[in-house]
């Protein structure tokens, strides 16, 4: 039997950085496990950090689109996920920013490619983002697995790892 998720899933890191994500946001996320045959999927996490804690929240995650291209191990992702995050962005008066991207990997245990390691530090990199870390999601299909990069070094930590056996 499954349990239905109604708490917020939280991983840390070993620098103590917590990131909690909402219950739909992560059920959305995980609907698009990749099973056998599915292809890859993916979009970017939006949320906040809250000030007095410094604590990362995913309130909202864009999906795939179907501007985007998807294979079984790639995914290519259009710039419309931009214009959503920008029309999100004002709706919520600018309390709802871009906190990084999630992508889904036909693996048990997902470990980032060569060019996920790129784009991740080309984000760090990116001027234009307003918080001083991002977060990195890829959902395989035993272990959603999430990194936390930091702007001021660019550099990467693994945060806490959640399993099908949390499920
Ligand atoms: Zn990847």
């Amino acid at each position: 039997m499954k349990t239905v998720q109604s708490v917020a899933i939280i991983f840390k890191d070993e620098h103590g950085q917590l990131l909690e994500i909402t219950p739909d946001t992560w059920k959305t996320m995980l609907s698009y496990r990749q099973g056998n045959t599915a292809p890859e999927a993916g979009g970017l996490l939006l949320g906040r950090i809250i000030l007095e804690t410094g604590d990362a929240v995913v309130d909202e995650v864009t999906t795939p689109l179907p501007q985007d291209r998807r294979k079984r191990f790639r995914f290519y992702r259009s710039n419309h996920h931009q214009k959503i995050l920008d029309k999100v962005w004002r709706l919520s008066s600018g309390t709802c920013n871009y906190l990084g991207e999630w992508h889904t990997h036909p693996e048990d245990y997902p470990t980032p490619s060569k060019v996920d390691w790129d784009n991740w530090r080309l984000k760090l990199l990116d001027p234009k983002n307003h918080y001083e870390m991002l977060f990195f999601i890829i959902i395989g299909e035993k272990a959603i697995r999430v990194w936390c990069g930091y702007r001021a070094n660019a550099s990467f930590s693994k945060m806490a790892e959640y399993g099908k056996e949390n499920e």
